[in-house]
Order: structure tokens, then C-alpha cells, then sequence
């Protein structure tokens, strides 16, 4: 009689929410640890379920932003193991949790110290390469989401598991979309953000959004853009320089220099020599005193945070709203909660403890960096029957509405909750 083979697939974060993402692959005696971020709100941060660090044999870490790199220095207390992930990611990563460290009104559980010897423990890998860890293979593949980002295929004698990551298979501007081999695949752990959402299509949408821009711009106001600094700063001058806007474009905020670390990673960006042409158009803003100028003067201002939660953003921001000329143009998804998401639902933002309508200066645009509705479904459709879908990353009735539309098309699916493990099993 063979021996049963076992993975177990468990959820320590990211289950129903979206924030804090952790995963294991557990298969004979053998554990890869995917992601490790944070759940960043206006309250304390909250990191996933505790993992021993002696216990993982290898940490995979998808892409930057800081709800999957923004727990991982807590395993590097003492020692730690190897990170697979791109030269670029833990360049981002390094610059985003510094600057959490810095500017956290909250304890955080780790120091400067940790996370330098997270990314110390870093084993660099790029699109489709395939690394051993003991007796597992972990292979990597393109997401589509931000430069440098991945998904991972972990092959294991019970069963081969998909981990999405965020993933976009939509080809953008910046980056080629997601098209992984998806035939072998047993178990698919897959984010579902927009699971309730279909993206408009993406040239009109472009069109639209320079066209609002540039007559904001030609009527002699600035046109805000607050977005977020790592990949849709990057997107939004890509996509204005592409559809022919050729007047000014400032850059601020922690955008400057996550452009310039991107500048230096052809491979991770789709049009390489185009984007070097957009980033040397761009005007990089140094300080205040420039600040004052950049106003004086028509344009485009791209800078985060990109839900208006603080940033270089702020001061443009107490300034345009004095003259109904100038535009705000929101191009991402507003958490619940956040400033941006006051704006998007009243026309009125709250600056210097007073609400302030701007309703009519208010755009806004869909530039999602993750896959819409429509986009989950296809991919969903080209699994293998039998294979079984686990939701994660979503809102909670975002997700249980999709595991229900999955189950209704015949798909093994169920919205993973935080605790919840799975077992793949074959003999
Ligand atoms: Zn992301
Ligand atoms: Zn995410």
C-alpha cells in the first residue's frame, strides 16, 4: 500500500479582509511561508497569526506594498529564513516600511534592525524560475500588479497550489498582465478585491481621464492627482504622456523616489525606453519652496497617499480647494473609512477639522492594478475541474458573493476565513 501524501494549506491573515496577508504550504515536514504584511488603519496595526520562524523552511514574498511585506521583519528577531522574491520588491519593500517606521503613531513590534536583516536573508529571483526548497518546488510567475511582482506555483506530492498574490491579467500601461499555466494546478488561492466590480475598459477610461485633465489644465487650473507611490503614480503619468497630455507634470511625495528605483529594472516594466521618456518628462518637486511654485503655475500634480490619509498630497490639496478651476482626480479605490472615500461619497473633504465641499472639482477614475470581476471569473474557468478555489483578499461580502457565484458555475470555492486550513491529499 502507498503512503498517503499530504499539504495543508493555511490561512493566518487576509482571510475576508484585505490587509495583513499570510499564507503556509505545509507538505512533508517542509513549510513556505507566503507573504507576511500588515493591516494598516487609522487604529493599531495589525499583523497576521504568529508564526514560529524556526518552523518555515522559506519565506515567498509576492510584491512591496505593505499589506504582504509589512509584517516579515517580525520573523528576523533572531536569524530567520530565506526570502524569494525580485531585487525590485525588496528595494520597494525596504522604502515602504521605513517609511512606516517613521511615520507610525503606533508601536511597532520591529526596529530597523530586523528589517535590514530580512532583506540580508533576500535570494533574488525573477519571472518563471523555479528554486527547491528541500523536498518542495516553488516556481515563480509574472502578476501584472506592480513592477516586481509575482505569483507563486508550489509543487507538492499531494497536489500542485497557485498563489496569486494581487494579480492583474489585464495588460497595462506599465506592465504586461498576468497569463500563468494554470492546467496543473489543484489548489488556487487567489485574491478577490474587485470580485464585485467590472473594470471599465481600459483605453476609453484613459481617454476620458487625460481629456478631463487637460481641460482642467487649459482653463489655467491644477489637476491633483492623489495616488498611491508605488505603481499607480507611475501608470498615471505613463498613461497622460501616452494619451498626448504634453503640458507640465509635477511629481511629489514618496512617488519620486519609488520612480526612480523602478527606472533601474527594465525587465519588471513593459516599455522600458517609453517609461525612461515619461520619468525624465516628469518634474520632480524638491521641497516647499517649490511647492508654492508648482501652484502658481497650471499643470499636473501627482503625489501620494492615495486615499488622502497624509502625504505631500495634503499641502496641494488646502491649497486648490480655495478655486473651483482646479481638479482632484481620485484613480484608485477608497477604503471605506478613509478621507478619500468622505470626498468620493459626500463631495466634501475634511482639512483643518472643517468639511469642505469640493463635490464639483471631484473625478473620479478606475485605474485598478488587480483583476476586475469579469477577469477573475476567466481565470477561474480555465482551472482544471476538481481544482478547488480558496478566496482571500477581499471585502467580506465581496467575497462570500463570489465564493456563491463560483459554486453556482460548479467550482469547488469557499471565502477562506483567518485560522482556516485545507488539505490536499493524494495517494
Ligand atoms: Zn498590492
Ligand atoms: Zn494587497
Amino acid at each position: 500500500m502507498s503512503e498517503k501524501k499530504e499539504t495543508v494549506i493555511r490561512i493566518h491573515g487576509a482571510g475576508l479582509q484585505i490587509g495583513r496577508e499570510a499564507i503556509t504550504v505545509s507538505s512533508e515536514g517542509t513549510t513556505i511561508l507566503l507573504d507576511y504584511g500588515v493591516l494598516m488603519t487609522d487604529r493599531k496595526p495589525e499583523f497576521p497569526e504568529k508564526v514560529v520562524p524556526s518552523t518555515i523552511n522559506a519565506v515567498f514574498l509576492s510584491h512591496a506594498h505593505l499589506d504582504h511585506s509589512g509584517g516579515l521583519p517580525l520573523l528576523y528577531l533572531r536569524g530567520g529564513p530565506p526570502v524569494y522574491t525580485t531585487t525590485l520588491t525588496a528595494r520597494i519593500s525596504e522604502l515602504l516600511i521605513e517609511d512606516m517606521l517613521n511615520i507610525s503613531r503606533y508601536y511597532i513590534p520591529y526596529e530597523e534592525l530586523e528589517l535590514k536583516e530580512m532583506l540580508d536573508k533576500v535570494n533574488p529571483v525573477t519571472f518563471n524560475q523555479k528554486v527547491h526548497v528541500r523536498n518542495l518546488e516553488l516556481e515563480t510567475l509574472n502578476a501584472g500588479h506592480i513592477p516586481g511582482s509575482l505569483m507563486a506555483k508550489v509543487r507538492t506530492k499531494a497536489g500542485n497550489v497557485l498563489f496569486t498574490g494581487d494579480f492583474n491579467t489585464t495588460d497595462t500601461r506599465l506592465l504586461e498582465g498576468a497569463r500563468p499555466d494554470v492546467s496543473d494546478v489543484d489548489a488556487l488561492i487567489m485574491e478577490s478585491t474587485y470580485a464585485s466590480t467590472d473594470h471599465p475598459e481600459r483605453n476609453a477610461l484613459e481617454r476620458e481621464f487625460v481629456a478631463k485633465v487637460k481641460e482642467v489644465v487649459e482653463g489655467g487650473g491644477t489637476a491633483l492627482v492623489p495616488a498611491f507611490a508605488v505603481g499607480r503614480s507611475q501608470e498615471i503619468i505613463s498613461v497622460l504622456r501616452a494619451q498626448n497630455y504634453e503640458g507640465p507634470i509635477y511629481l511629489d511625495g514618496m512617488a519620486r523616489e519609488a520612480t526612480k528605483i523602478m527606472a533601474g529594472f527594465p525587465k519588471y516594466i513593459k516599455n522600458y525606453d517609453e517609461f525612461r521618456k515619461v520619468a525624465k518628462s516628469v518634474k520632480i518637486v524638491k521641497g516647499i519652496r517649490e511647492r508654492e511654485k508648482v501652484l502658481k503655475n497650471p499643470g499636473v500634480v501627482v503625489s501620494p497617499a492615495g486615499m488622502l490619509r497624509g502625504g505631500a498630497v495634503m499641502y496641494y490639496l488646502e491649497n486648490i480647494v480655495k478655486d473651483h478651476k482646479n481638479g482632484i482626480f481620485l484613480v484608485s479605490f477608497q477604503i471605506p473609512g478613509t478621507p478619500g472615500r468622505v470626498l468620493l461619497d459626500t463631495g466634501k473633504i475634511p482639512l483643518n477639522g472643517k468639511l469642505v465641499d469640493v463635490g464639483d472639482m471631484t473625478h473620479f477614475f478606475d485605474f485598478s492594478a488587480h483583476s476586475g470581476r469579469k477577469e477573475l471569473i476567466d481565470f477561474v474557468k480555465m482551472l482544471n475541474g476538481g481544482a478547488k478555489v480558496i478566496l482571500i483578499h477581499g471585502e467580506p461580502s465581496t467575497t462570500l458573493a463570489f465564493r456563491d457565484t463560483l459554486l453556482d458555475m460548479g467550482i469547488d470555492a469557499v471565502a477562506a476565513n483567518n485560522g482556516d486550513s485545507f488539505v490536499l491529499s493524494r495517494r
